[in-house]
């Protein structure tokens, strides 16, 4: 089978449960098409009674005729009314159908999207996650509901139009008969074309939206590097990649539909001629004719939608696998079976034998071993890259390690719930990042039921106040997309409030005073004092003073510890990677 028929059939299977809560809609909708149809079979026959009964010979004089004609007349038009209120009743339950359960698709695929693990999203460009949530799905609910639901309605209407046919005039019905493998034969390779041609066009196009999603999202970068004019030659190159796949997929479905109209013509040119012979030999009566010419408009409309829905069934199916594909990522840290709550942890931390990788290849860390105990302070220091924040994110359980284990109170995470694992710890970045909202939204992200005064009591303890005083709007003074209107020193306090309000019983700070200048780094720092006390504590830090104010300084180089104590200790031995650093800082100050 094409890989095409396959993916629908996915797709199906995907979509079934979804309708489910619909299946009312569903089967009125099945209701009302099915009275649709029964109303078109019946609209041609008026007139074939009256052609017949006019033309007889002195049909004028004949007793009933008027009221012959008056009841057709009559027939017709409540036939076209009847056919025109089951119609819109049928389209208004598939798009009430359609609609709800792509939209609960929508949400369901965003949700999935939001537990895939950190690995996934750092290997998938957002626009194109983006362009798959709201375009894609767009796509198939629309094809849903103005095309794959009316399409059953023609499959019907042919059949029913057909029956009629085969028992008007048998003949004739195999003349119509013939036209039908001709036609599913065209439509079945056309569709599979635009199938592939719909595919690479949507993924050029999320391309597209991965290059705009980044460019906006370092708009800073780019306007002080000029990078305006070189970024506008790339787009406009993948553009012009997107049309041309775009206009084959078009192309290809408009030449599907003007095929049909051909083979349509021949097979009303080859009724024309065995239906007029038919007349003549007595098997049909002139009004029969009208009507098999009738149905055949009738029959053949459908078809002709059919090659017309072929087309954006092909191009919705493209559109469907993309969703596939992201709904078929597992979602590779979760909760075990049967996975027990962390509840609230004194904070004692284990690394046993850690080894942790990226890419399964290149070690990022090596054989760690570390016991913390509650409430103490842990100074992370290496150089760059020798896997500090990996170190960071195997506690926050956003991977879990190659071999080796980490544990928080004696449990290995991942016998625990990843929600109690995430509370149990808060972090704090180098760049913060808030959402666009209010300070107080943001500050309140660190405990959504966190009550006002909580919020302030925490704005106040991280120096948030210190700065919103100012602010016209205070705590409600609304912030740009990423907190772009605030300073870095102004961003650390607001997460560092938000840490606070999380209350985690271990704090991580990530390199969270790097590049702040002297001021905003001293309120930074009493914030994190106050937010640390009494906390299990890891500073990742190139600073050997925050270093040196810790309980224990852990060396870190090329992902292995290299070195570890208390800082007095390590400051005395000659030879240790502190000293080093302490002399180097202190023959810079002098
Ligand atoms: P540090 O925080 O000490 O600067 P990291 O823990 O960020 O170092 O990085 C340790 C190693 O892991 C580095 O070699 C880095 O290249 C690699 N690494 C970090 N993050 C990723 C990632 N998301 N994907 C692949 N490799 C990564
Ligand atoms: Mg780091």
């Amino acid at each position: 089978m094409s890989a095409k028929s396959g993916s629908l059939r996915r797709l199906t299977q995907y979509l079934r449960p979804y309708l489910r809560p619909n299946r009312r809609l569903v089967a009125g909708g099945f209701v009302a098409m099915f009275a649709e149809v029964a109303f078109r079979i019946i609209e041609p026959w008026p007139l074939k009674f009256v052609i017949d009964a006019v033309i007889v010979p002195g049909a004028a004089d004949s007793p009933g005729i008027i009221s012959l004609l008056i009841a057709c007349a009559c027939g017709v038009i409540a036939a076209a009314g009847l056919r025109a209120l089951s119609s819109y009743l049928m389209t208004v339950c598939f798009a009430l159908a359609g609609t709800r359960t792509m939209n609960a698709v929508r949400g369901h695929v965003y949700a999935h999207a939001l537990r895939l693990s950190l690995r996934f999203h750092s290997g998938t460009r957002s626009g194109d996650l983006i362009n798959r949530l709201v375009s894609d799905v767009g796509k198939l609910r629309d094809v849903a509901v103005t095309a794959a639901m009316p399409l059953i309605g023609n499959c019907v209407t042919l059949v029913a139009m057909f029956t009629v046919m085969m028992i008007l005039d048998w003949r004739l019905g195999l003349v119509i008969l013939a036209a039908f493998p001709v036609f599913l034969m065209s439509s079945r390779i056309a569709a599979r074309r635009i199938t592939t041609a719909a595919r690479v066009q949507r993924a050029r196009e999320g391309d597209l939206a991965g290059a705009a999603g980044e460019t906006f999202g370092a708009m800073k970068v780019v306007q002080a590097y000029t990078l305006e004019s070189s970024l506008e030659r790339q787009f406009a190159e993948s553009n012009e990649r997107e049309l041309t796949e775009g206009v084959r997929a078009t192309k290809l479905a408009a030449g599907l539909e003007r095929s049909t109209d051909v083979l349509v013509g021949i097979a009303t040119g080859a009724v024309l001629l065995v239906g007029g012979m038919s007349v003549l030999n007595g098997h049909l009566t002139p009004g029969e004719l009208v009507v098999f010419v009738q149905y055949l408009k009738g029959a053949f409309k459908p078809m002709r939608d059919l090659a017309k829905y072929t087309g954006r069934i092909a191009k919705a199916a493209a559109s469907g696998e993309r969703i596939l594909a992201l709904v078929d990522e597992d979602p590779d840290i979760r909760d075990r079976e049967g996975a027990h709550d962390l509840a609230r942890p004194d904070g004692r931390v284990r690394f046993r034998g850690v080894s942790a990788s990226y890419d399964d290849e290149t070690p990022s860390l090596t054989d760690i071993d570390l016991e913390v105990d509650e409430g103490e302070r842990i100074a992370l220091v290496g150089h760059s890259g020798s896997g500090k924040s990996t170190l960071a994110s195997l506690l926050l359980r956003l991977q879990d390690p190659q071999s080796g284990s980490v544990e928080i109170d004696g449990r290995d995470l991942r016998d625990c719930t990843l929600d109690s694992v995430r509370s149990a710890t808060s972090i704090v970045l180098q760049e913060s990042v808030l959402f666009a909202g209010t300070i107080r939204e943001n500050i309140r992200m660190g405990r959504p039921a966190a009550t006002d005064e909580h919020v302030d009591w925490a704005a106040e303890v991280a120096n948030v106040a210190e700065f919103t005083a100012h602010l016209p709007d205070g705590l409600d003074t609304v912030v740009g997309e990423r907190g772009d209107t605030l300073s870095g020193g102004q961003r650390q306090r607001i997460a560092i409030a938000r840490a606070i309000l999380r209350d985690a019983r271990i704090i991580i700070l990530d390199e969270a005073t790097t590049g702040l200048d002297a001021t905003s780094g001293q309120a930074v720092r009493d914030a994190i004092a106050r937010l640390t006390t009494g906390r299990t504590t890891f500073v990742v830090t190139h600073d050997i003073d925050d270093a040196i104010a810790c309980d224990r300084v852990v060396v870190l180089d090329r992902g292995r510890i290299v070195e570890q104590g208390a800082p007095t200790e390590l400051l005395k031995l000659p030879g240790s990677r502190l000293s080093i650093l302490n002399g180097a800082k202190e023959s810079l100050g002098a």
